[in-house]
């Protein structure tokens, strides 16, 4: 270590004492005293060099409290570790011109003993000054350097109690801290010994309980609650301290207004600084959370009854709608489709084929002289003979085919996928099937038009017109006949052809 930080290691020890412009000290001064009897002087002072100037922690036989560094006789003695003997300041090249020699206090005579610190910095010095040149015997020399001693050993003690107030004040500023946080804390808190004795009690558990501090430091669970609840507190910290675990619980605590309180408790064992098992809890009033849950939970229950009885009756609505769409499209007399579901149905196939250029043909079925039918067998007879016919055009066409009644005794039969030559069999086959069908009253007959899709048609209208036409026909060339309307060979080609009858 270099001379400047030595120095300043010097100074930073000298702080650390903080013993600088503190008041005057009787053990100190007592010293002073005594090192000037010992050693026959005017003048003892206890000198601490600063950075500046030396400042005096005590003085014997001078007013001075310090004087500036750079004429302190001390200076010369810090440096070393023995004692500084100037027998006549005057007759010492050092000293002779210095103005505490030429002037006030005339010093000749300067003993000084360095002030070594457990560290091995020299703070300053205890010194005994005269105005009259001297020396010191050896006894004197070595009294000197034992008070320096006592000096050194002043400062360190002092500065030991300067060090444990400010620890203590630091602990106490701590407690104060930690008691303020859990006085506001919302939690209640406590911490039990081993033997489950309160070591220590929050403010808040003691205005909880009205019972205060002092009744529950050192008292057990079973002192303060008596052997009933105390043992079951007991068990379950005797629980908690075999197996170290933590533990929270939902408590119901009555009041005395007939309502329940509701706390979270923790629990949980620690061990302190040397070791200590302890038992810490907190609990936490969550009464409100907990109404709050409950009114939750009573609606959510009051809101699942609602929804199954609403999920009843929307499952028998989606039944009713299902069972309304089947009648809405059904015809009431003969059970195949009705003339509106007939119009949707011909309007999807129409956009089907012509979109994947895919042949569909229609039939257009009239009931031939069905009036008098009706008026020689009656009209029961006459729907009878609808039924028959219905079930019959049934029988004579594919699943994918439709067939629906278009009024009183006509039908519509589409037929997807089926090109003009096909479609005068199919008419073939449900004008024969009904004019072979066993009557009862009569023979039945039926006319029927055919019609098949074209490139020149603009939507499902020119087919039923068609159909319409060759219907016409067919009641006009003698009945129970079928005719097709302008026609094609085959859809594909999408050929106009001349319009064709084929008669049976
Ligand atoms: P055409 O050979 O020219 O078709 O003669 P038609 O008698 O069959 O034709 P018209 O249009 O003169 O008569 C149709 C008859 O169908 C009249 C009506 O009484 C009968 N009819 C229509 N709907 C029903 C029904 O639901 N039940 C019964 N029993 N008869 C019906
Ligand atoms: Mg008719
Ligand atoms: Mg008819």
């Amino acid at each position: 270590m270099n001379v400047p930080d030595r120095e300043a290691d010097r100074l930073a020890a000298l702080r650390a004492y903080q013993i600088l412009d503190t008041l005057p000290e009787a053990c100190y001064d007592d010293i002073t005293r005594i090192a000037a009897h010992i050693c026959g002087t005017a003048i003892a002072v206890v000198s601490l060099v600063d950075e500046n100037r030396q400042w005096f922690k005590s003085t014997f036989g001078i007013e001075a409290t310090e004087t500036p560094r750079d004429v302190a006789f001390c200076t010369y003695c810090i440096p070393q570790n023995e004692l500084l003997i100037v027998p006549n300041a005057l007759e010492d090249a050092r000293f002779a011109t210095n103005p505490l020699v030429t002037g006030d206090p005339h010093i000749r005579f300067y003993a000084g003993a360095p002030l070594t610190v457990p560290g091995g910095q020299n703070l300053g010095t205890l010194c005994v000054i005269d105005k009259q040149p001297r020396q010191l015997t050896e006894t004197q020399a070595e009294i000197l350097r034992a008070l320096s001693r006592q000096v050194v050993q002043l400062m360190v003690a002092h500065r030991q109690v300067r060090t444990l107030e400010q620890l203590e004040a630091a602990l106490r500023a701590s407690e104060d801290r930690f008691r303020l946080f859990m006085n506001h804390s919302p939690a209640l808190a406590f911490i039990k010994d081993e033997d489950g004795r309160y070591v220590y009690i929050s403010e808040p558990c003691t205005k909880k309980f009205d019972l205060p501090m002092d009744r529950w430091i050192g008292k057990t669970d079973i002192e303060l609650c008596g052997p009933e609840i105390g043992s079951k507190l007991r068990e379950t910290n005797l629980h908690l301290l075999a197996g170290d675990k933590s533990g929270t619980n939902l408590q119901t605590v009555p009041t005395p207004d007939g309502r329940s309180e509701y706390w979270r408790d923790y629990k949980f064992t620690f061990r302190d600084v040397d070791g200590q098992k302890l038992i810490g809890g907190f609990a936490v009033d969550v009464t409100d959370e907990q109404r709050a849950l409950a009114a939750v939970q009573l609606s959510e229950a009051r809101y699942q009854k609602v929804a199954a009885r609403l999920g009843e009756t929307v499952g028998d609505l989606e039944t009713a709608n299902v069972k309304l769409k089947a009648i809405s499209v059904t015809d009431g007399l003969t059970g195949v489709k009705n003339r509106r579901a007939f119009q949707e149905r011909l309007n999807e196939e129409y956009d089907r084929a012509t979109r994947y250029q895919r042949p569909l043909s229609l039939l257009m079925i009239d009931v031939d002289h069905f009036k008098s039918y009706n008026d020689t067998f009656g009209h029961p007879a006459g729907d009878v003979a609808l039924q028959m016919v219905a079930r019959t055009l049934e029988e004579c066409i594919r699943t994918v085919d439709f067939v629906a009644r278009y009024g009183g005794e006509e039908f519509a039969i589409l037929l997807p996928d089926t090109d003009y030559a096909d479609a005068l069999t199919v008419a073939e086959r449900c004008r024969s099937g009904i004019a072979a069908a066993n009557w009862p009253h009569r023979s039945v007959t039926a006319s029927i038009g055919a019609s098949t899709i074209t490139e020149t048609m603009g939507d499902g209208f020119d087919l039923v017109r068609e159909a319409d036409q060759a219907l016409y026909t067919s009641k006009a060339i003698g009945r129970n006949r079928v005719s097709h309307g302008s026609g094609t060979i085959s859809v594909a080609s999408m050929t106009r052809t001349a319009r064709v009858s084929a008669s049976h």
